[in-house]
């Protein structure tokens, strides 16, 4: 089984993360789903280097795969605890859940 492998050798840009938390912020959006409030955030195909297990369809999501993460916006723990029980789900199957 192959481990995952890191890109190494990105190029230091002093403004990089600051410009990447910006964008992540601009994309997150809230959704009203019957069971309450969701924070969801697409996660574009060259940002997904992982296989995630899609809660919806219960298959796995492959790396280089578009796809959505979502997490509680009303959990009674707070937004970092719902933030690290976030979900990956196939775009299709969130929209659908
Ligand atoms: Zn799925």
């Amino acid at each position: 089984m192959a481990r995952s492998n890191r890109p190494k050798g990105r190029k230091q840009q002093p403004d990089d993360d600051g410009d990447l938390s910006h964008l992540l912020d601009g994309w997150r959006r809230s959704e009203v789903r019957r069971d309450g409030l969701w924070h969801v955030q697409p996660i574009p195909a060259v940002q997904s280097s992982k296989t995630y297990l899609c809660p919806g369809c219960r298959l796995d999501i492959a790396p280089g795969i578009a796809h959505m993460v979502a997490w509680r916006g009303d959990g009674v723990l707070g937004d970092a605890a719902d933030l690290s029980n976030r979900r990956h789900w196939h775009t299709h199957c969130w929209r659908i859940k």
